[in-house]
């Protein structure tokens, strides 16, 4: 595949990425800024400062030379999840067996789910809880605010969404309309960054029952300003569903003080779960009343073993429960909460944004040259933990770098995602990763 260096008008000149002296150097007061960038030395610098580098140890995998851009898709395993694996199997479910439940796991989506609240949301406890997939917790609150919305007013008909939502977010909003007599109003988005406050107030309005947002965009890694779009929300009387996939773990998120009604996140990107672990939802305490989810299960109800005649919904957070909580796929997860107690979410926010801006900064120096594109706002302030690089050849590329064990992941159009996850990357790895990018994109054009 050849790039038309035409059809990129955001290739960079070499020259001024990488300025040479022109004038006699003794003149210049800091010479130091005509040096050639010293990628390598910068790399070891920001590894050096990193107060969290410590912390990439404790993940499975660490010790090999592989580049793993995609913790932000599949967080690699911590190693204390390996042996807390173990001990349960042999010890909690071989040696209690069913007492198991009565003993802890019938609380443990509660507990879990406080320690996500009070490590990555910002939620105060007994509101967050620990349920089913991502698309069915989104399904659940989704329809149980449109219900809730639409009962109170029936002009209120309308789900906004935007064109570039995740497609499970997508697809449940259109099902929820089709189900429930309702309409979608979607918002259009540039691909390379995301939804605007201008274009959410223009959508949004007394039709409105629900919003549902991404509070970091999956495929720019625009992070939308979670406070502001709520109050445009319920501004106009909409209920809002944040949807903090790309966040929980990496981007600090103020549940209870940005006013968020309702929210679900992945637990197996930034908060290392492990393969299909279930995902977690936020629904304000002044809500749960007012709600009533969709998929009336047994483990919603007041009381779990009276195994009454009829459906009758927990008063509080236990009301979005619906079946048997996925025990074994909560384990690991814990121990990355460890992890950011120990660390501090703040600190893990600054070593992202550190990682995300050296990335844009060696793929300026190496790749813009070769007509790669950022595909991702370039202010730190508006971005998650990942960063896009666009070009023609990146699905190819990425192809190729699979096979070199280098593992970013590829996102149409011509994007390739590299997902920074903070506590288990270090800058060396980000630039020996851009390195083998900068190969790849030169052997496929
Ligand atoms: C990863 C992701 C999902 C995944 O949903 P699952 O039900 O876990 O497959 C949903 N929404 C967003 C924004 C995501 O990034």
């Amino acid at each position: 595949m050849h790039a038309d260096p035409a059809a990129d008008p955001g290739a960079v000149d070499p020259a001024t990425t990488n300025p040479e002296p022109t004038g006699p150097a003794t003149t210049d007061p800091e010479p130091i800024d005509l040096e050639p960038i010293d990628l390598e030395a910068e790399a070891s610098v920001l590894d050096t400062a990193d107060p969290l580098r410590g912390l990439r140890d404790r993940f499975v995998g660490s010790e090999s030379s592989l580049v793993y851009f995609d913790g932000n898709s599949l967080g690699r395993p911590p190693r204390a999840a390996v042996e807390r694996l173990a001990t349960f199997a042999t010890e909690e479910w071989g040696g209690r067996l069913i007492r198991g439940w009565d003993e802890s796991w019938m609380q443990l989506p509660f507990v879990i789910g406080d320690r996500i609240g009070a490590a990555a949301i910002g939620a105060a406890a007994g509101q967050t809880v620990v349920g089913d997939s991502t698309t069915v917790l989104l399904y659940k609150v989704l329809r149980a605010a449109f219900d809730a919305q639409h009962a109170a007013d029936p002009e209120r008909v309308e789900i906004v969404v935007d064109r570039d939502n995740f497609p499970t977010d997508r697809y449940l909003v259109e099902g929820i309309a089709a189900e429930r007599g309702g309409a979608v109003r979607w918002i259009d988005v540039d691909t390379a960054s995301g939804v605007t406050a201008e274009a959410l107030a223009a959508a949004v309005g007394p039709r409105t029952a629900v919003v549902l947002l991404s509070h970091v965009a999956y495929r720019s890694g625009y992070l939308a300003d979670a406070a502001a779009f709520t109050r445009i929300a319920h501004d106009v009387g909409a209920l809002i569903v944040w949807d903090l996939c790309h966040s929980a773990g990496s981007v600090p998120v103020r549940a209870d003080e940005w006013g968020f009604d309702l929210a679900v996140g992945c637990t197996y990107k930034y908060l290392n779960g492990g393969p299909g672990s279930p995902a977690f939802a936020y629904v304000a305490a002044g809500l749960q009343g007012r709600l009533a989810q969709p998929i009336q299960g047994w483990m919603g109800t007041a009381d779990v073993f009276a195994m009454g005649p009829q459906y009758r919904p927990a008063d509080g957070l236990r009301r979005f429960l619906s079946g048997t909580p996925p025990i074994v796929g909560m384990l690991a997860m814990q121990d990355t909460l460890d992890l950011i107690d120990e660390a501090g979410i703040e600190a893990i926010r600054s070593k992202s944004i550190a990682l995300t801006e050296f990335a844009v900064r060696v793929a300026d120096a190496l790749l813009a040259p070769l007509g790669v594109t950022v595909a991702s706002p370039r202010d730190s302030t508006a971005r998650g933990g990942h960063v896009t690089l666009s070009h023609p050849a990146m699905r190819a590329v990425t192809a190729r770098l699979w096979t070199q064990d280098v593992i970013p992941d590829y996102r149409d159009p011509d994007g390739l995602r590299i997902g920074l996850s903070p506590l288990s990357t270090s800058f060396a790895e980000v630039l020996t990763g851009l390195r083998a990018v900068e190969e790849a994109v030169r052997a496929e054009v």
